[in-house]
C-alpha cells in the first residue's frame, strides 16, 4: 500500500513503465535525430566558444569549425550510446510488465486519470470477450458500469484518484454483452513526485461465485423461510444428549424455546414432555445410540403456554470409522393435527354409535393389549334374552332405546374401571381388571343380573330384560382376543341353555354347548335346502288303541351331524326368530300330511302341531292357520295346536289374545306337558283348552308312586268336568297303560305304542277304516 509520500517499489516500477510507455509509444527515429542534432551543437558550441573568446584571432575558422566538429562527434556518440542503452532497458523492463499483465488470471487494466483504458492484459481481453486487447484500447472503462453498479464504480475510481485502494463487486457486461459479475480493487499508479498518474485495475471474474452465493442465499431464504412457517425442527444432538451441535428456527414453533435455550440447556425439550411419555422417549433415544440403528418416537409436550401438542421424532445415528455413534441428527416434527385427526378416526371406528360404548373393534385391541400386558382379566360376554322377540313386538325404536340403557345398567353395576363394549345386536362386553377371581367375577355377574332385571321398573318401554352371561378369563380361558371371547361366548350360550337370566364360567360343560353355535350359523341354509323333515307320533285310544290323532314332530337332518332332535334345535330357532318360518312350514307339511291321509281314508283323524311362544307372540300364525286350512281343505276342528305352559307364560294377554283368534277359526287348543311348569289351573278357565296333555313324567311315574296317580286322576276328573280331554304323554309300559285305561284318560300317547315316525310308516296303521272312524269321534266329541 502507498502511504502517499514515498511510493513502493512496484509503485515506482509501474510509474517508470507508465513513462516508458509514453515514450515508446510517441518516439522512434525522429526522436534519435533531434537528440542527435542537440548533442552535435552543443559538443560544437562546447568547444568552440571557450577557443575562439581567448584567441578571436589565433585559429584560422577552418581549424576551429574542424575542431568543433570532432569534439562534436565524439560528444555525439558519448550521447547515442547513453541514449541508446537507456532505451533498451525501458524495453526490457517494458517486455516484462507486459509480460507480468497478460500472464495474470484477472482482467488486469491500466487507466488513465480519465478512466480510459490504457492497455488489458490478453487474459483480460479474453473474459471480456473482446479478440484482442487492442480492441479495448482507448475504451472507458467507466461507461462498461450501468445504474447501481456505475455509482460504485465511479466512487471507487474517485477514491483511487484520490490516492486510495479501492474495491467493489459489480456486474457489467463484456463486449458481447455477456453479463459478468466481478470483483475490482483499484490502484494508484504515481510518479516520482508522489501524483496519481495512471490507475491500474484487477478485476477477478468471480460470476459462478456469485452465481452460487446467490443460489445459496436464497436458498437460505427458503430454508429460513421454511424453518420459521413449518413446524419441523431439524437437530444434530451429541450421542450423550449433552449438547446439540445444531437446531433449526423451527424448534420456536415446535417447542416454544429459542435455539439459543437448547444449546444453553440441551435437556431444556424434556422438562416439558409429559410424565408418561419421557420414558419411551429416553429409552428410544438410548437405544438408537446402542444399537445404532434409526428410531423413532411418538410423544407429548405441554408448551410454556398450556398446550398440548403431539411431537414426532425421527433420529438417525451417525457414527465414526469404528463404529461408535458420535451424534443423532434427525427431525422432530409437531403431529398434533394429525395426531387429532386419528383420534377423531380411532374415535369413530371404535365407537358403537347407538350406545357411545366401545364397539368390537375396540373390545378386541383392548383384549390385545392386556393379554400383552399379562395382568389377569376377566370377560364377560352379556347377552339379552329373547331380544329377537323384544325387537320384533317393540319396533326398532323403542329396542333401540332398551340397548341404549342396557348400556348405562351395565356401566353403573360395575367397576368404574370396566371396559364395556357392545358387539352388535344385544351382545355386550366387559372386561373387568380390577375382580379378575372366580369368586369376585361371579358377585359381579351376579348382581349385574339383579340390576338389569330391575331396571324395566325404570325402563319406559317397561320390558322385563334379562340377560345370560358368559365369563372367561384370563389367562385361564385363553391368552388371545379370539380364544377368550368365543369361550366366554360358548359359556353365555350355556347360561340361556341352563334357563337364561342366569351366568356361566368357560369350562369343559359350556365347550360342549360349541355345537349349538355350528347349528345356529347353519340354520338359514337349513330351511332353503329343505333339511327340516316331519316325523309323526300316533295318538291312541286307551281301549281299542285305535289311531285317532297324530302328533307333527320336526327333524332336522344335519348334513354333517345327521338327525337333530327338536330340543337341540327349536330354542336356537326361537332365540334367532326362526321359529316363525320354520313354523309356518310345519304347518304347510303336516296339514299337507293331513290332506293326504285323508285323501287315503282317514277323514276323522286329528293333527296336532306344536307351537312356540314366540309365534303368539303377533296373528301371524292365525293368518297362516287360516290359509293352510283353506289350502289343504282340512276341517278347522281336525287341527290342534299345542301349546306349553311356558309359552303361555310369557307375554299372557297376547297370547291369550291369539288363542281367541284360533278358537274363533274352529282351531282345538291343546295345552302340553302340563305339569312341567307353574300348572296353574287358571290356565283351564283362561284358555278354556280342548285337550291337556300330561308331561311324561307323570306318566313315568304313575305305575310306583301312588301320589302322582292321585294327582292324575285329579286332572282327569277336573277337566272332565270342564269338558277338556286329557292325553297322556310318555306311556312306554304296558303297566302305565293299565292304569290310564282304569283312571280313564282319554288319550294315550308313547312308545309302547309307537315312535314318532316317517309318515310313510305310518300310512298303513292310520288308513284302516277302524281308526277313521274312531278319531271322528275324538273331534266331534270334544265340542261340546
Ligand atoms: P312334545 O310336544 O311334548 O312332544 C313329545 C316328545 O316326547 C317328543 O319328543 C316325543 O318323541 C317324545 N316322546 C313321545 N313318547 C315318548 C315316550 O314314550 N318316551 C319318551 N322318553 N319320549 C317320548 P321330540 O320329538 O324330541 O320333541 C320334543 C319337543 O320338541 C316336543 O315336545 C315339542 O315341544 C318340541 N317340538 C317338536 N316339534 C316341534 C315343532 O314343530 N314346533 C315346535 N314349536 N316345537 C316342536
Ligand atoms: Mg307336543
Ligand atoms: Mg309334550
Amino acid at each position: 500500500m502507498s502511504d502517499g509520500t514515498t511510493p513502493p517499489q512496484n509503485q515506482l516500477f509501474l510509474s517508470y513503465f507508465v513513462g516508458w510507455h509514453a515514450r515508446y509509444q510517441g518516439t522512434g527515429a525522429a526522436e534519435t535525430l533531434i537528440s542527435a542534432a542537440a548533442a552535435f551543437g552543443a559538443g560544437a558550441l562546447s568547444l568552440y566558444a571557450p577557443v575562439w573568446s581567448m584567441f578571436p584571432e589565433s585559429l584560422p575558422r577552418s581549424v576551429s569549425l574542424a575542431s568543433a566538429i570532432a569534439v562534436g562527434t565524439v560528444v555525439f556518440i558519448a550521447a547515442y550510446r547513453t541514449q541508446a542503452s537507456k532505451r533498451s532497458r525501458q524495453m526490457a523492463t517494458g517486455k516484462l510488465a507486459s509480460a507480468l499483465l497478460d500472464t495474470n488470471r484477472e482482467c488486469m487494466k491500466l487507466l488513465d486519470v480519465n478512466g480510459r483504458m490504457l492497455r488489458i492484459s490478453e487474459y483480460g481481453a479474453t473474459l471480456m470477450d473482446a479478440p484482442s486487447p487492442l480492441e479495448l484500447a482507448g475504451a472507458d472503462w467507466l461507461s462498461f458500469w450501468k445504474g447501481a453498479d456505475s455509482v460504485a464504480a465511479r466512487a471507487a475510481f474517485d477514491d483511487v484518484l484520490a490516492g486510495r485502494d479501492a474495491s467493489f463487486r459489480a456486474l457489467c457486461h463484456t463486449t458481447t454483452g455477456r453479463p459478468k459479475w466481478w470483483d475490482s480493487r483499484l490502484t494508484p499508479v504515481r510518479d516520482s513526485g508522489g501524483k496519481v498518474v495512471a490507475v491500474v485495475c484487477a478485476s477477478s471474474d468471480v460470476t459462478d461465485e456469485t452465481e452460487l452465493l446467490t443460489q445459496l442465499q436464497a436458498k437460505n431464504a427458503l430454508m429460513s423461510e421454511m424453518e420459521a412457517h413449518m413446524p419441523i425442527v431439524f437437530y444434530s444432538y451429541s450421542a450423550n444428549f449433552d449438547y446439540f451441535h445444531y437446531i433449526t428456527a423451527g424448534c420456536t414453533k415446535v417447542f416454544g424455546l429459542e435455539p439459543a435455550d437448547f444449546v444453553k440447556d440441551p435437556s431444556a425439550w424434556m422438562k416439558l414432555v409429559v410424565d408418561d411419555d419421557l420414558e419411551p422417549v429416553l429409552a428410544e433415544m438410548n437405544r438408537i445410540v446402542r444399537e445404532s440403528t434409526d428410531g423413532r418416537a411418538q410423544y407429548r409436550i405441554r408448551k410454556a403456554d398450556g398446550s398440548l401438542r403431539w411431537l414426532r421424532s425421527t433420529g438417525y445415528p451417525v457414527s465414526d470409522e469404528s463404529g461408535r455413534v458420535l451424534r443423532i441428527v434427525g427431525i422432530t416434527e409437531d403431529i398434533t393435527a394429525e395426531q387429532e385427526r386419528i383420534m377423531a378416526l380411532d374415535r369413530l371406528a371404535y365407537t358403537d354409535s347407538l350406545t357411545g360404548l366401545a364397539n368390537r373393534a375396540a373390545l378386541l385391541r383392548e383384549i390385545e393389549e392386556r393379554c400383552t400386558a399379562g395382568k389377569p382379566f376377566g370377560l364377560m360376554f352379556v347377552d339379552l334374552d329373547r331380544f329377537k322377540v323384544l325387537n320384533d313386538t317393540l319396533g326398532h325404536v323403542a329396542a333401540d332405546h332398551l340397548l341404549q340403557s342396557v348400556g348405562c345398567v351395565i356401566r353403573k353395576a360395575l367397576p368404574c374401571d370396566a371396559f364395556v363394549a357392545r358387539l352388535g345386536g344385544d351382545e355386550f362386553a366387559v372386561l373387568i381388571g380390577s375382580v379378575p377371581d372366580k369368586a369376585g367375577l361371579g358377585r359381579l355377574a351376579g348382581s349385574l343380573l339383579a340390576d338389569l332385571s330391575r331396571s324395566h321398573l325404570e325402563q319406559r318401554v317397561g320390558v322385563f330384560t334379562t340377560a345370560s352371561i358368559g365369563i372367561s378369563q384370563f389367562p385361564d380361558h385363553g391368552a388371545n382376543p379370539e380364544t377368550l371371547l368365543s369361550s366366554a361366548d360358548v359359556a353365555m350360550y350355556a347360561a340361556k341353555k341352563a334357563g337364561r337370566n342366569s351366568f356361566q364360567f368357560a369350562g369343559k360343560e359350556a365347550a360342549a354347548t360349541i355345537d349349538d353355535f355350528e347349528l345356529e350359523r347353519d340354520l338359514p341354509e337349513a330351511l332353503v335346502s329343505s333339511q327340516f323333515l316331519l316325523h309323526f307320533q300316533t295318538i291312541h285310544e286307551p281301549a281299542t288303541l285305535a289311531v285317532c290323532g297324530v302328533e307333527a314332530l320336526i327333524r332336522w337332518r344335519h348334513p354333517t351331524r345327521g338327525l337333530i332332535p327338536p330340543g337341540v334345535f327349536i330354542p336356537i330357532l326361537e332365540e334367532t326368530g326362526f321359529i316363525a318360518d320354520v313354523g309356518v312350514w310345519v304347518l304347510d307339511s303336516a296339514l299337507s300330511q293331513l290332506a293326504a291321509w285323508r285323501r287315503a281314508g282317514a277323514t276323522g283323524l286329528c293333527m296336532s302341531v306344536n307351537v312356540s311362544a314366540r309365534q303368539l307372540a303377533d296373528d301371524v300364525i292365525v293368518r297362516e292357520v287360516e290359509r293352510a286350512l283353506k289350502q289343504y281343505g282340512v276341517p278347522a276342528d281336525q287341527l290342534e295346536i299345542e301349546l306349553t305352559e311356558t309359552a303361555l307364560m310369557q307375554n299372557a294377554s297376547e297370547a291369550q289374545k291369539t288363542i281367541n283368534a284360533l278358537k274363533r277359526l274352529g282351531v282345538r287348543i291343546a295345552i302340553d306337558d302340563f305339569g312341567t311348569g307353574y300348572s296353574s289351573l287358571m290356565y283351564l278357565a283362561d284358555f278354556a283348552p280342548e285337550t291337556l296333555k300330561i308331561d311324561r313324567h307323570f306318566t313315568s311315574k304313575i305305575a310306583h308312586d301312588a301320589a302322582t296317580q292321585t294327582i292324575v286322576e285329579g286332572i282327569i276328573g277336573l277337566s272332565r268336568k270342564l269338558g277338556i280331554k286329557v292325553v297322556a304323554e310318555g306311556v312306554e309300559a304296558q303297566e302305565q297303560l293299565d292304569i290310564l285305561r282304569q283312571v280313564q284318560c282319554d288319550y294315550v300317547q308313547g312308545y309302547l305304542l309307537s315312535r314318532p315316525q316317517p309318515p310313510e310308516a305310518l300310512t298303513d296303521a292310520i288308513s284302516s277304516g277302524e281308526a277313521s272312524e274312531r278319531e271322528t269321534s275324538r273331534s266331534t266329541s270334544n265340542v261340546s
